[in-house]
């Protein structure tokens, strides 16, 4: 699968709408501190279902939302749109949308879906919000530092059969 397109709208930092084009290959983000380097990994991460706090940076599900400054009142909804391709060139349109107080809501090509049901797009395709092609500050140290169980997470998450875990837990919890 390729990341080609990620727009963000009300998204932490990213207040207005935003949109970046993702070409073949490697990708690196430079800028100043604080400019929303860390940020933009954050909305990959969540528009792929994340949710952990410790990875989000954030304590609760409404603070991905745009917080407001002295000079800007803040968003009442937050919204990340990833366009990928798969392995089979099909396009794939993801939408993440969190509003206050109403919880977050998915679409997979203009559709409806469960957390549940992206989490399983991306598992299948070898990537995933804790996917090793994501690599954020301080990545390379804890892969280095990890403990061997993490490791083969991270190895089974590279092998593409991440999802075979994530329907395991679904069957084991009905
Ligand atoms: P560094 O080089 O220090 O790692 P960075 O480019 O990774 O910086 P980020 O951590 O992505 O920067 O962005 C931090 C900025 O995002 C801070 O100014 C912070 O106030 C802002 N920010 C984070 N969450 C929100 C939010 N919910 N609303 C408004 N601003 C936010
Ligand atoms: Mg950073």
């Amino acid at each position: 699968m390729q990341i080609r397109r990620l727009k963000l709208s009300g998204f932490k930092s990213f207040v207005e709408p935003a949109e970046l084009r993702i070409e073949p290959g490697l990708t690196g983000v430079v800028g100043p501190n604080g400019c929303g380097k860390s940020n933009l990994l954050e909305a990959i991460r969540w528009v792929m279902g994340e949710n952990s706090p410790k990875s989000m940076r954030s304590g609760g599900m409404e603070d991905v939302i745009f917080a407001g400054t002295e000079t800007r009142p803040p968003r009442d909804f937050a919204e990340v749109v990833l366009q990928a391709v798969d392995d089979d060139g099909e396009e794939l349109d993801v939408t993440r949308r969190i509003e206050r107080g109403a919880g977050s809501a998915y679409r997979v090509n203009g559709h409806d879906v469960r957390a549940k049901d992206v989490a399983l797009t991306f598992a299948d395709a070898a990537t995933g919000a804790h996917s090793p092609a994501l690599v954020s500050q301080g990545k390379i140290a804890q892969v280095i530092a990890a403990k061997p169980i993490e490791r083969r997470m991270m190895l089974e998450e590279a092998a593409g059969i991440a999802g075979l875990h994530v329907r395991k837990r679904d069957a084991e919890s009905k």
